[in-house]
């Protein structure tokens, strides 16, 4: 049974002039208790608005998100309050998302005030979280300036973990960090999902880091999945000329491997959302175009067992 399951959803923006900006235009995946699964694509392709439009910061225009069981965009009263906390986001840029007037016990006691936990119980409980996320008891009383990129992910990572959610979707958390952090606050990551039985939805643009923590990895181009598979299924066999030519970029860690996969350099630039091209958006820029890819839109279709793809080459 998925925890979470996503249904044709898409997520529209009027920018006026009668343009609609399609984000999120029509996906569908399941995330199972207890797995990551990555999200990939270049910046615009609509991963963080898929983040954004699961936990509620957006309305989705059309389609279904179920949390549970449960459809997130109907829930009120006490079911809306659980889903709340059952649900929590971990940001890009820490900073921005912790506020600079409140010190860190405050900051991290917001999500435990709705608990009714006051006096020496809220600042144990806060002093736990600090060090569940490799923090201490002095720093509860410092400002978020006073911290470096990767202690401030680790503020937030315990502000989300305080009220004891299941699911945390985490939009790029770690690409605002140096490259000698980053694995630090991704192995916490997966240290605290393994402890707490946490599910993640991991946004990235980096494949690499996202094959390092993901159980599978979809990829986005122009609002839409077209690819998604088990990680390392995605990475020795990816059907999708797009996917191909992202992993083409990545450097192959594994020697045994090496020449094996020619770069593909992509020509052109990403069209814009708002008026992408006819049939295949990622035909404009694909190796493999055929006739077809102009005028019918490739179905998502499960290709091989837990392996779906969108691309005439698979018909
Ligand atoms: Fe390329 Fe056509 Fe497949 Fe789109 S559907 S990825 S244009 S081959
Ligand atoms: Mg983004």
């Amino acid at each position: 049974e998925p925890i979470l399951s996503v249904k044709n959803v898409k997520k529209h923006f009027d920018v006026g002039g009668k343009k609609i900006l399609k984000a999120v235009d029509g996906i569908s995946f399941d995330i199972y208790p207890g797995e990551t699964l990555g999200l990939v694509g270049e910046s615009g392709c609509g991963k963080s608005t898929v983040g954004r439009t699961l936990i509620r910061l957006y309305n989705a225009t059309s389609g279904e998100v179920s949390f549970k069981g449960k459809n997130v965009h109907q829930l009120k009263g006490k079911e809306l309050k659980q889903l709340n906390r059952s649900m929590q986001m971990i940001f890009q840029d820490p900073y921005a998302s912790l506020n600079p007037r409140m010190k860190v016990m405050d900051i991290i006691a917001e999500g435990i005030d709705i608990h009714g936990l006051n006096g020496k119980k809220r600042e144990d409980r806060v002093i736990e979280l600090l060090e569940t996320v490799g923090l201490n008891k002095s720093h509860a009383s410092r400002f978020p300036h006073e911290f470096s990129g990767g202690q401030r992910q680790r503020i937030g990572i315990a502000r989300a973990l305080a009220v004891e959610p299941d699911f945390i979707i985490a939009d790029e958390p770690i690409s605002a960090l140096d490259v000698s952090v980053q694995a630090q606050v991704v192995n916490l990551m997966k240290k605290l999902q393994r402890e707490r039985g946490l599910t993640y939805l991991f946004i990235a643009h980096d494949l690499s880091m996202v094959k390092y923590i993901s159980d599978r990895v979809g990829v986005m181009y122009l609002g839409n999945l077209v690819e998604l598979a088990d990680s390392d299924e995605m990475y020795d066999n990816p059907l999708h000329p797009y996917t191909q030519a992202l992993l083409s970029a990545v450097p192959i860690a594994d020697p045994s491997l090496k020449n094996e996969r020619e770069r593909v350099i992509l020509k052109g630039d990403v069209p814009s959302p708002i008026d992408p091209p006819s049939g295949c958006k990622f035909r404009t820029r694909c190796p493999q175009a055929m006739d077809i890819c102009a005028s019918t839109i490739p179905e998502w279709k499960e290709i091989k067992e837990k392996h779906f793809v969108a691309c005439h080459l698979y018909n």
